[in-house]
């Protein structure tokens, strides 16, 4: 039985201070709430995140790390770093670190296996364009970047993966696919990954839906066959809003 997971992506929101008093006002909010929170602050409000969240359900991760363990990386932050801290979750290879920094299918495969390697969860984001999806590519594409991402991975290691599919044309765009949009494409990793590993390894891997979601969407959302929860940007930034989703 998967269990929804309502993360949210604060990208780059919040000083530590304010990460620390959202994370006190989201405590109270999703305290009965029987899905899994998760709150992913910028690398230098994880220290106050983890403390606020400290003895309550809510989970803290980063969103992103390096997939070396140390070394001539400037700028860079490693897993054991992370660790060290309680982080327990990993954002790896948001369209937005793929389109403004580089990332590819075969940096985000390393950064996967690197998380695993220190019992950091992985949230493997996917997602087609506009124009792939007009071209009609969304599953030849979303297909090309989960088999790149699993690769190297043991089916005792992939069912701890959280994936996301977020179609790129609906993040931050206030545009949600609709429900049987993105049930469709989360239905068609799922099968992928059934091919990669076998059926019972995929009915096991959660996949979320992120983009736009919003108070009003995420019920109908999370109820679809497929879609496990949401990776939430903007509406993860308003404690009410959020609160809501985390108990949808
Ligand atoms: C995201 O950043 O992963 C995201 C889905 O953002 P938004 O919810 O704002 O579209």
């Amino acid at each position: 039985m998967r269990k929804i997971l309502a993360a949210g992506n604060w990208k780059m929101n919040n000083t530590p201070s304010q990460a620390e008093a959202m994370i006190n006002e989201l405590k109270g909010k999703v305290a009965g709430c029987k899905n899994d929170v998760l709150i992913c602050p910028t690398y230098v409000c994880l220290p106050a995140a983890v403390k606020a969240a400290e003895g309550s359900n809510i989970k803290i991760g980063a969103q992103n790390l390096h997939f070396e363990d140390k070394g001539a990386f400037t700028g860079e932050i490693s897993a054991q770093m992370l660790k060290e801290i309680g982080v327990e979750y990993v954002i790896i290879g948001h369209s937005e670190r793929r389109e403004y920094f580089a990332e590819t299918d075969d940096t985000v495969n390393a950064k996967v296996i690197q998380a695993l390697k220190y019992d950091l969860i992985p949230v493997l984001c996917c997602g087609e364009s506009l124009k792939q999806r007009e071209d009609t590519i969304t599953f030849d594409f979303i297909r090309s970047q989960i088999k790149i991402a699993f690769r190297g991975i043991s089916k005792e290691d992939a069912v701890k993966i959280v994936v996301a599919y977020e179609p790129i044309w609906a993040i931050g765009t206030g545009k949600v696919a609709t429900s049987e949009q993105a049930n469709e494409v989360c239905k068609d990793i799922r099968e992928c990954l059934a091919g990669i590993y076998d059926e019972e390894t995929a009915a096991n891997i959660r996949i979320l839906y992120g983009g736009s979601v919003n108070k009003d969407c995420a019920a109908e959302l999370f109820a679809m066959s497929d879609i496990d929860g949401g990776l939430v940007g903007g509406a993860s930034l308003k404690p009410d809003d959020f609160s809501i989703i985390c108990n949808a």
